[in-house]
């Protein structure tokens, strides 16, 4: 391929005008960004040559190398690991395919001031070169391919790059900065080592520099002030020395590593900005021996509501990366969680498939998810709210004083407590310690900090069960109609309002040996709530009403599956309530919505006999309209829309006329 000019992908260009116009507190951050490449470029090789040896060609040390020149101004990123082929630098290093990236993308702002500010916490990936340099050339050659197939790639960072085919015999890639004027700093090998020191020890990989000596000017006219020599000044002796740990931050000893060590290998393997919320690091022993680090974020990721998003855990086998994302090591319910397992058992050619398999990925997944919800109850304990501690008593979290976790599991409950609650329907084995985490708002609180436990705790003397409604927002749960009987008698109801609730709730029919029970499902039954002259009060009452019920049955017969006198209502006449084992009509609705398949079942009307405008049924001339009205009135108070709404207005127009 002889050279060609080719233009970058519209958001690489907008990327790159901000990078190079832009100036930054952080500007160091791409060498840390620029060596992870490298590094992943090395697991990459290593992974592929499990199946191929051939691939180490005679260079089986991975390594990166990192070299400047003072007089070209260059400073040289090389790696020996899997390199890129001609098409592979145009589609890589052309488009953006990094989620973490385009997820920065859409955090841009437009003020040139803040958007580098980001850039500066997030890192661009390979872009972030051009914080210090005005031109990029990266000569690559793809393992296995023949020498001639090499590429050099050369841009500028405004619009276009240029690539043309070379001869390299080396495999790998060297990524060359050409400085720009104010990037001295970076030709200076103390600078250059204490950036890696900061960023990259936990890198797994040897990061080598050329060692210095000091040399002596040359002796030029003995007797003068300076001892007759010219300026002395470092020389590069030939000798590359390893300049980080170069251990994986997970195999060291936890006393050896500082929190802030934990925080940027978390940002590494994350590309996540902002420091995890807690983490936790064990070897694990026994039948199955593995080590695991795993972190819990402090904030969504952007596509977290994708179910088919992969898990953010890296499975390495005996240290050796083997694969990204390995959903089989953490169920779909925390795959918020992020980190390294490191199994010593499993084969190295490991496959996605071999895994779903394994009892070992068993153990380790059962293992990890237990881990995690220890970090959760942990965490839980330390905030504010909690009634009840973990039930697992030792917990060796890895973490700051106790005192530091105050109101991290609100905040943490809030970025990922839905996707937790999906955990009653996935993980039966650990559907106690689930809803122990779980937290509602309630009628006591507007807060999202009632447990369930915190709830029994304050239910009334004679109280059988743990009330819950379930609807679209706090403000259309707090002002159903279903609760005027609880309010009334001052029980406590938990607010559902995430999506995911009602579903999650079939899955949990009791707390701690206390049933739940909708509000809005089947016949209100408070039980010894309930004195005995209200009771009978109440039958009378139906009794009373019963030759108008069989009217109203009648003409509702298309919409309700049956009308019934209730005691739930004290200011509403009527509401919407489904028999016990029914699908909520908010369940229903959100289904259609979504283009699935509801069951058609009809509600029922429960009416209120004590309301004036139940009461003025009985002989109405205008029964029929009324009767509907109150239906549809029923299904506009929980959010519903009637069948024929033009139908409605009509009859509600007749009755104002
Ligand atoms: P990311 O690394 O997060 O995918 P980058 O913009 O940093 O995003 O890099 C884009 C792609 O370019 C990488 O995914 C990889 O395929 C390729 N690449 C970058 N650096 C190297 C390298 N040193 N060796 C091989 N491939 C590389």
């Amino acid at each position: 391929m002889s050279k060609q000019t080719l233009s970058f992908q519209a958001e690489v260009a907008q990327l790159l005008h901000l990078v190079t116009h832009s100036l930054y507190s952080n500007q160091e951050i791409f060498l840390r960004e620029l060596i992870s490449n490298a590094s992943d470029a090395c697991d990459k090789l290593r992974f592929e040559a499990l199946n191929n040896n051939a691939l180490y060609e005679d260079a089986p040390n991975l390594e990166v190398r990192v070299s400047f020149d003072k007089d070209a101004r260059t400073l040289t990123i090389q790696d020996n690991g899997i390199g890129m082929s001609a098409q592979e630098a145009i589609d890589h290093l052309g488009t953006i395919a990094k989620s973490g990236t385009k997820d920065f993308m859409g955090k841009l702002t437009g003020d040139q001031k803040q958007d580098a500010q980001l850039i500066g916490q997030f890192g661009v990936g390979f872009y972030s070169g051009f914080i210090v340099a005005d031109k990029i050339t990266v000569e690559s050659r793809r393992a296995g391919l023949k020498a001639d197939e090499g590429v050099r790639w050369v841009s500028g960072g405004a619009g276009d790059f240029e690539v043309e085919t070379i001869t390299r015999p080396a495999r790998g890639t060297s990524v060359i900065l050409h400085l720009r004027d104010d990037a001295d700093e970076y030709l200076s090998a103390w600078k250059l080592k204490s950036v890696i020191g900061k960023y990259s020890d936990h890198i797994s990989l040897p990061i080598l520099m050329e060692k210095e000596e000091w040399k002596d000017g040359e002796l030029i006219n003995p007797g003068d002030e300076n001892g007759g020599r010219q300026p002395g000044g470092m020389v590069k002796t030939g000798e590359w020395e390893t300049v980080n740990k170069a251990s994986a931050l997970w195999t060291r000893p936890k006393k050896d590593i500082t929190e802030e060590q934990y925080a940027e290998f978390y940002k590494t393997i994350s590309h996540d900005h902002e420091a995890p919320l807690t983490w936790a690091h064990n070897r694990v022993e026994g039948n199955t021996e593995y080590t695991q680090l795993l972190y819990i974020p402090a904030k969504a990721p952007f596509d977290l509501w994708n179910r088919d998003k992969k898990a953010g855990v890296k499975l390495y086998v005996k240290r050796v990366f083997i694969m990204d994302d390995a959903e089989a090591l953490m169920p779909s319910y925390l795959r918020f969680v992020k980190g390294v397992i490191d199994s010593a058992d499993l084969p190295l050619n490991v496959s996605r498939e071999l895994l779903q398999e394994s009892r070992d990925v068993r153990a380790i997944r059962e293992g990890s998810t237990k881990r995690v919800l220890s970090m959760l109850e942990d965490l839980a304990k330390h905030d504010k709210h909690e009634a009840t501690a973990g039930d697992d008593g030792v917990t060796d979290v890895v973490d700051a004083d106790d005192k530091a976790k105050e109101g991290k599991y609100t905040a943490f409950y809030a970025e990922f407590g839905a996707v937790l609650k999906e955990g009653l329907g996935e993980d039966f084995g650990n559907r106690e310690r689930l809803a122990k985490l779980l937290r509602f708002a309630s009628t006591a609180s507007d807060s999202v900090s009632v447990g369930f436990a915190d709830y029994k705790a304050r239910m009334k003397e004679g109280q059988e069960a743990i009330y819950y409604i379930t609807a679209d927002s706090l403000a259309a749960a707090k002002n159903s109609p279903q609760l005027e009987v609880f309010k009334k008698k001052g029980i406590e109801v938990l607010l559902m309002t995430d999506r995911v609730d009602e579903w999650a709730l079939n899955y949990l029919h009791d707390f701690d040996g206390t049933p739940l029970q909708s509000v809005a499902k089947g016949a209100v039954d408070l039980g010894k709530l309930q004195d005995e002259a209200e009771k009978k009060a109440a039958e009378e009452a139906a009794e009373a009403f019963k030759p108008v019920l069989a009217k109203l049955k009648e003409a509702l017969k298309d919409k309700a599956e049956d009308v019934r006198v209730t005691t739930r209502l004290v200011d509403s006449p009527a509401c919407l309530v489904v028999q016990d084992d029914g699908m909520s009509t908010q369940l229903a609705r959100m289904l259609k919505q979504a283009g699935q398949k509801a069951p058609e079942t009809k509600p029922v009307l429960e009416v209120n006999a004590e309301h004036p405008l139940v009461k003025k049924l009985d002989g109405s001339v205008h029964f029929h309209d009324l009767a509907h009205i109150l239906f549809d009135q029923a299904l506009l108070a929980e959010g519903g829309l009637p069948d024929d709404p033009a139908a409605y207005v009509k009859r509600v127009n007749a009755l104002l006329a």
